[in-house]
């Protein structure tokens, strides 16, 4: 951090400001060139901007490490892999979440489970707790589609990606989920990211359609200082002037977060985009930009769907879908799982 001090600034300033360093253990080096400047070396980022800023004789703050540390890459090959139902997602692979937006019935989701593990996916996604933006659109079936769902993965040998919306919810869900997701509109309910990093289970962490990669990074800070080492980071689409798509997918987050995260990174083509005609160009797009994998709505009757039908693909488009990200995955030093 460099703090520079005003031209005005008195020696009685500078003198409390460096006892008030002192204070917090902080070190830091005094500039006196023209103007006083201190360099600050922190640790841990225990004083934010807004400390400097309020102290008297400040001109201005410019931080030069990020304000998330535990999310931070500390070097180029690290790489957090995370541990799902016996195996671990490594720096390699390319996972390959699918399933519906939402658990309809037990013949949904065994129809569409039974054809998913037939392609040899192995992440079944499907919301039982729905944050739907109209209160009159369907909800989502609670606990009974958790249990069918889990009940259904169980079956096919697949594991459980689904959401939880509320931290009263969490330790239900971590019971029948093997990854809990959170979306992009709890990205910053922060006492639901806590609880989060609080239980054992691999946490998907959904960008906010109006976050900025920093306040991303800082979300998944939140969960890692928990005691939660697992997250997955999903690239969702954020909110632009354009109208054409749902929202538009940032894929230059894959390898600006590859490069400032250790976390892996996956893309949620789906949510991106709203439209079922660009969810292979932008599932290429992922592998090809770096990520760790997609996130793609099956359906076996989207025109059925009670919620994101437009978005979701069929089993043959989704079929085509792999066989392209199979044949694409080497050149980028992956294996579909
Ligand atoms: C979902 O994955 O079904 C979902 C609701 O996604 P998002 O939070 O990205 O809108
Ligand atoms: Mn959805």
């Amino acid at each position: 951090m460099i703090v520079v001090l005003k031209k005005s600034a008195s020696k009685a300033d500078l003198d409390r400001l460096i006892a008030k360093l002192r204070e917090q253990k902080c070190e830091f080096l005094l500039y006196e060139n023209h103007e006083p400047v201190l360099k600050i070396l922190t640790k841990q980022n225990l004083l934010s901007n807004d400390f400097f800023l309020t102290q008297p004789g400040v001109q201005a703050v410019f931080r030069i490490t990020p304000a998330y540390d535990l999310a931070a890459r500390k070097s180029p090959d690290q790489f957090t892999s995370i541990p799902i139902g016996g195996r671990k997602l490594e720096a390699t692979d390319f996972m390959v979440i699918a399933g519906p937006c939402a658990i309809e019935s037990e013949e949904q989701i065994t129809e569409i489970a039974q054809r998913l593990s037939q392609l040899g996916i192995r992440f079944l996604r499907g919301g039982a707790y729905k944050p739907r933006t109209s209160p009159y659109t369907f909800q989502g079936m609670g606990e009974e589609g958790l249990k069918i769902l889990r009940k259904t993965a169980d079956r096919f040998q697949m594991n459980v990606v689904t959401e939880a919306v509320s931290s009263s919810d969490v330790a239900m869900v971590a019971e029948y989920a093997d990854v809990v997701q959170i979306g992009t509109r709890n990205m910053q309910n922060f006492r639901l990211l806590k609880t989060v990093g609080k239980q054992k289970r691999p946490v998907l962490l959904k960008r906010g359609m109006s976050a900025t990669i920093e306040e991303f990074l800082l979300a998944a800070e939140h969960i890692l200082n928990e005691g939660n080492p697992h997250v997955i980071l999903c690239e969702r689409g954020i909110r632009t002037f354009e109208p054409a798509t749902r929202n538009t997918l940032d894929i230059s987050a894959v390898p600006l977060v590859k490069d400032l995260s250790h976390l892996p990174i996956v893309v949620d083509p789906s949510h991106a985009s709203g439209k079922r005609n660009l969810i292979l160009p932008l599932s290429r797009a992922a592998l090809a930009a770096g990520a760790d994998g997609v996130l793609i709505e099956v359906h076996d009757q989207a025109e059925m769907a009670k919620s994101d039908g437009p978005q979701s693909i069929n089993f043959s488009a989704f079929d085509q879908l792999l066989k392209s990200l199979r044949q694409m995955a080497p050149m980028m030093n992956k294996e579909v799982l």
